[in-house]
């Protein structure tokens, strides 16, 4: 399954993991794959099961690697 995000990002569900909530429940989480814009490197991120298809979900704006992520905050165009 592929979601284009509204920034035109493009994830690819790739499993699923299973995770404990802070109250101690257990849900869980698809994980998805896209690649950052910067070096093209794969990064995951992880969201409920209860989105399907929702290209307006927060994670799905990220557009680069855990290494790159906080650079953003720096650049000034
Ligand atoms: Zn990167």
């Amino acid at each position: 399954m592929k979601v284009t995000a509204k920034n035109g990002n493009q994830f690819e569900v790739v499993g699923e993991e299973p995770y404990t909530r802070q109250d101690g429940t257990q849900t869980t989480l698809k994980v998805w794959r896209s690649h950052c814009v910067d070096c093209n490197q794969e990064f995951t991120i992880r969201t409920t099961m209860a989105i399907v298809d929702d290209s307006g979900t927060k994670q799905f704006m990220r557009k680069r690697c855990d290494e790159h992520k906080n650079q953003t905050m720096y650049r000034r165009s």
